[in-house]
């Protein structure tokens, strides 16, 4: 028996042996193998992300969904600069804009501010809040914007913090002449630390075309017909605005809108081209996002945005390539907002602030190190969503409520407000607590001055009637 019992012994402690040297070897590999030159990058356990001497280019695409990217899988190729940098850096495959509509995204964004404490209307100033180029400013950081946007005129609070801030002359097709001038100044700033924010108006409708292409589509007898709104009205038509020479075919629409992703994307391949000649590829952080989506259909609004808080109009791309981090294909799962940005760039860079702000860093996401659920707070008028994990809810003005199960039900079709009322009335104290704590530091907007010119773009872009 006891000679028996010490055979047993002896063979676990030669199985528990040979397990641990196994076990030592297939962590010793993994390790080996997934090292990188240039930074280290493994899942999860490098701390080797800052970059103090980096410098910073925020490139925003208006209106550009994710889904029409191939690096969030979309099967045309529409995207190959994009996704090259998606590939080297860290994919965010759940990013989401606090508004529908530009000056309340970017606002969001740069101030890292949720709406509850800054609500920034198209037409509206930013208030006096700091910017994100304010804090790269005093850090030392030469300061550049281009923006092909009008609601980021000047006079909008959006150039505070930048020493040049240069808007967009001819609105539409104007991203090779921005992709320009962004050139020119990166030939100037290579020696000097920098940030740059460059914005693209072109995947705004109405898309930017060149003549005949699309055209193949426009004889196909199978094509499905959309009508076209006497106005710039969003529900059930294409609104005036969007069309293309009086053309209803939806197909002809979808490949206009890919051809105007594929024209800025060309403009990001000639920049990341230039950052290599300049060897400045390799301490700059390039950051890839839009301010919002765009409705192709669903909830019967077509090539529009800005009226509702669906994800379709709230899901925007998001990718970071930070030098430090050379990732192969990484991608995080996790909800994050636009305002996370500024944190996370300031995170990398090495700097400090006092001021507490809604957004956090990223970093540890990308680390594959958060524990965090984030909530998305987005609003439009008095229209306010709050986007959990599994749940979506939305308080409308006059008081009617939506709750949908954005796991089940993506396409938020299937309102459950009778069916989940514990989950609404959770939700709603969460959302109305933020509110309500938040009041005292809440700025209300207040609109800004804008000249005809401006209008005339504004209008040409449904913004007024
Ligand atoms: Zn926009």
């Amino acid at each position: 028996m006891n000679k028996n019992k010490r055979k047993i012994k002896k063979k676990n402690l030669t199985i528990f042996l040979l397990a641990s040297v196994i076990i030592f070897l297939v962590i010793l590999f993994n390790q080996s193998g997934k090292n990188f030159d240039n930074g280290v990058s493994f899942d999860g356990v490098s701390e080797d992300y800052k970059c103090p001497d980096c410098n910073v280019i925020i490139i925003t695409i208006d209106a550009l969904r994710p889904d029409h990217l191939g690096c969030y899988g979309y099967e045309r190729n529409t995207s190959p600069n994009i996704d090259r940098l998606a590939e080297q850096g860290i994919l965010f495959k759940n990013a989401f804009s606090s508004a529908p509509f530009s000056g309340g995204s970017i606002g969001s964004l740069m101030t890292s501010l949720a709406p509850y404490h800054l609500y920034v209307c198209n037409c509206c100033k930013i208030g006096e809040r700091i910017t994100l180029a304010t804090r790269l400013r005093e850090n030392y950081l030469i300061t550049r914007a281009i923006v092909d946007n009008s609601h980021f005129a000047k006079g909008s609070g959006f150039e505070r913090g930048f020493e040049e801030y240069i808007e967009g002359s001819n609105y539409f097709s104007n991203g090779s002449s921005i992709t320009k001038i962004m050139l020119d100044r990166l030939q100037k700033d290579q020696d000097k630390k920098f940030f740059y924010w460059i914005h693209y108006i072109d995947v705004h409708a109405p898309y930017l075309i060149q003549k005949d292409e699309c055209n193949e589509l426009l004889s196909n007898i199978n094509s499905v017909h959309i009508p076209i709104l006497e106005t710039n009205k969003r529900y059930g038509g294409i609104p005036k605005y969007a069309t293309i020479n009086n053309i209803t075919n939806f197909d002809y629409y979808i490949c206009a809108y890919d051809k105007a992703i594929k024209y800025i994307d060309e403009q990001i391949g000639r920049l990341t081209k230039r950052l290599h000649e300049l060897s400045l590829i390799n301490r700059t952080v390039i950051i890839i996002s839009a301010d919002h989506g765009e409705s192709m259909g669903e909830h019967n609004i077509f090539f529009s945005h800005g009226f509702s808080l669906n994800d379709v109009e709230l899901h925007v791309p998001l990718i970071v390539k930070n030098p430090k981090l050379i990732t192969n294909n990484k991608i995080v799962n996790d909800q994050v907002r636009l305002m996370d940005i500024g944190p996370t760039i300031l995170d990398i860079l090495e700097i400090r602030i006092n001021e507490r702000l809604d957004g956090i860093s990223l970093v540890p996401f990308m680390l594959g190190k958060s524990n965090t659920n984030l909530s998305v707070i987005s609003r439009v008028g008095d229209m306010i969503s709050i986007r959990t994990d599994n749940w979506k809810y939305i308080y409308n003005p006059n008081g009617s409520e939506e709750i949908y199960n954005i796991k089940e039900d993506p396409t938020e079709l299937n309102n459950l407000i009778d069916k989940k009322q514990e989950i609404a009335k959770n939700l709603r104290q969460k959302l109305f607590k933020l509110m309500t704590e938040a009041r005292n530091d809440f700025l209300e907007p207040e609109k800004f001055e804008i000249d005809d010119k401006t209008k005339e773009k504004l209008r040409s872009l449904g913004y007024l009637q």
